[in-house]
């Protein structure tokens, strides 16, 4: 139940016999693994939440409100609680949705979003390190919402829904191979960039970045993030815009210029998620 992160195969080598069949329409292929720092690059990943944290409001809230029947409410507030998988929930939501595309795109790009994101890109690209977004959520709205804010090339790690004959259904190109509670599994991208050399720093607001934030070397936290981060005894940051993210930044990249060895100190904690700990094949956290 305390294996380290360190003792256990990486998640690729993982027994997959569990694993659903494949999607058969692949619609949104999975992201690779990350290469590592190369020479001169600062060895940092920021791994960026998208619900609440990118976008101001929770996008997809706002389209199970405004087009998805109620019978998902217990079942979502089960997952608020920690009793239950964002996989099978958002199975369950697209399985009883009859809205198309256009429709709840258009209005998702309608939600408001942090206008500073863009800045703190730049600011890590301008060092080399990695910028990603990792979501938990329906995912299709996330590129052409980080295109209007003008950083539509960054890597995104999140689910997707595709349409088959009208009808809306989840795909998860970047899930676990053992482990079913998530859609995507942050925890993956979190120690594939720890595994190449890189700290990682991870930005959220909520319950959807629980299996995320623990294995991280630095969190910001707000919303319902901080008071997981309080139970579970992680330090975190409090932050309200990508500025304060991009004033800490420009402090961690003078540092690493003056002296490559300083930078964030690393965390390592037991696995505390996935099949290491609750077995292989879950959908729902015991
Ligand atoms: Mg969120």
């Amino acid at each position: 139940m305390t294996a380290d992160v360190s003792e256990v195969p990486p998640d690729g080598e993982a027994d997959a016999s569990a694993a659903p069949p494949t999607d058969p329409d692949r619609a949104t292929a999975a992201v690779p693994d990350p290469e590592p720092p190369r020479p001169g690059e600062l060895p940092l990943a920021v791994l960026v939440d998208y619900d609440g944290t990118i976008a101001t409001t929770d996008v997809g809230d706002v389209l199970m409100a405004a087009f998805i029947p109620g019978a998902w409410e217990a079942a979502a507030a089960a997952y608020d609680a920690g009793r239950a998988g964002s996989r099978s929930l958002m199975t369950l939501e697209m399985a009883v949705c009859r809205a198309g595309r256009e429709e709840m795109l258009e209005l998702a790009l309608r939600q408001p979003h942090d206008p500073t994101f863009a800045a703190l890109v730049a600011r890590a690209r301008a060092a080399g390190a990695a910028v990603e977004v990792v979501s938990d959520g329906f995912g299709f709205y996330v590129r052409p919402n980080l295109e209007r804010l003008g950083v539509g090339d960054v890597t995104i790690v999140t689910n997707d829904v595709v349409w088959r004959s009208g009808r809306p259904e989840m795909v998860f190109p970047n899930g676990h191979p053992a482990c079913f509670v998530c859609g995507t599994c942050k925890r993956r991208r979190v120690l594939a960039h720890k595994a190449v050399g890189r700290r990682v720093v991870f930005v959220g607001d909520g319950h959807s970045d629980r299996y995320a934030a623990g294995y991280a070397d630095v969190v910001f936290a707000k919303g319902s993030l901080v008071g997981l981060c309080e139970a579970n005894g992680w330090a975190y940051r409090p932050w309200a815009t990508f500025r304060d993210v991009d004033t800490w930044l420009a402090g961690v990249v003078d540092a690493w210029r003056r002296d490559p060895a300083a930078l964030p100190a690393p965390v390592r904690r037991p696995y505390y998620c996935g099949p290491e700990v609750w077995g292989p094949g879950r959908t729902d956290p015991p």
